[in-house]
Parts: structure tokens; C-alpha cells; sequence
């Protein structure tokens, strides 16, 4: 890792982990909503969420291009982590009502990640003097705050009841069917 000798430093090498970081939602969800099959309101949402997050990357492609820096990743050991856990989920999940509560969960610990260190460079730009950066990162602030909004109506409304009840005989039948298309 580079050295880090002021909060400039600092700002870049957080732009480069959230680059990895999105560039990575952008691999994973869409097996996530492949893995969770067409009727799944929860695969909806994650597509959906793919253009945004390709919106969301060129806004840091423009940021890193403000501040005269090429566009570069460094691992974001976080998100593999987070990754990683929803893999877990995928793997040893017995019926699809708790897979998909599972990686609701998993996808709004991703949120959550990204807001906090969204919400860590628009304070960063601004003290820097990068105001037109901040404006950028702070669009995307608002996007992610949203998409966890939503991930949270999804929950409440329905995914985690389903999950309640999984164990009866209606979430073995719908496993049964799931596992033959995978
Ligand atoms: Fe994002
Ligand atoms: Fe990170």
C-alpha cells in the first residue's frame, strides 16, 4: 500500500478501495440474483441496482479525474469479506425463503459499508477543497441511503415473514424445485 502522509493521501486511497469495493457489487450481485431466481423480488432489486452502481462508478471515474489521479482499485478487504459471508449463505441455504432473507441482510451490510465511507470522502473532498468532488460523492451518498431504504421494505414487508416460516413443508417444496434449477 502506498504511503499515506495527509488527509489527501488518505482521500485517495479510500476512493480507490470504494472503486473496488462497487466494482466488486457489480461481479456478485448479479449470481446473487441468478441464485435467487426470476419470481424473486429481492433478484429485482439487485439488477436494478446494477445500472446504478455502473452509474455510480463512472461518478468516480470523473471524481478520480478531478483531482488529476488515474482511475485505480486497491482491495477492499471488507467487501471480500461481506462477499464472502453471502457466499456462505448461498451455499447452506435449505429453502429459498431463507436465502433470501439471508442476503437481503448480507446486501444492506454492503449498503451500510458504502455509505459510511461514502459519507467519510464528501466530508473528506469538502475539507480539500475538491467541491465539485463532493457534490459527485454526495449524489451517490444519497442513491446508497435509498437503495438501503428500500432493501429495508423489502425486509419488513415480507422476505424476513417468509423466512419465519420457512421450515414447513411449503419452503422444503420450493427448495426442491430451486435446487433442480441451479
Ligand atoms: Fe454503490
Ligand atoms: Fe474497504
Amino acid at each position: 500500500m502506498a504511503k499515506l502522509t495527509d488527509l489527501n493521501d488518505l482521500f485517495v486511497n479510500l476512493l480507490r478501495d470504494i472503486y473496488y469495493a462497487e466494482k466488486k457489487i457489480l461481479k456478485v450481485f448479479p449470481k446473487q440474483a441468478k441464485a435467487l431466481g426470476k419470481n424473486s423480488r429481492l433478484a429485482a432489486a439487485f439488477e436494478k441496482h446494477m445500472k446504478e452502481t455502473e452509474e455510480q462508478l463512472a461518478r468516480l471515474d470523473k471524481v478520480f479525474a478531478l483531482i488529476n489521479e488515474k482511475p485505480k482499485s486497491k482491495t477492499c478487504e471488507a467487501m471480500d469479506g461481506l462477499v464472502k459471508e453471502a457466499g456462505e449463505v448461498m451455499q447452506n441455504s435449505q429453502n429459498q425463503a431463507v436465502m433470501e432473507a439471508g442476503l437481503l441482510a448480507d446486501a444492506q451490510a454492503v449498503k451500510h459499508y458504502e455509505i459510511s465511507r461514502y459519507g467519510t470522502l464528501v466530508e473528506w473532498a469538502k475539507m480539500l477543497g475538491y467541491g465539485k468532488a463532493a457534490k459527485l460523492l454526495q449524489d451517490t451518498l444519497k442513491e446508497e441511503k435509498k437503495t438501503d431504504e428500500l432493501l429495508n421494505v423489502l425486509s419488513m414487508r415480507e422476505i424476513n415473514e417468509r423466512a419465519l416460516h420457512a421450515r414447513d413443508s411449503e419452503g422444503k417444496k420450493m427448495m426442491t424445485r430451486r435446487r433442480a434449477s441451479w
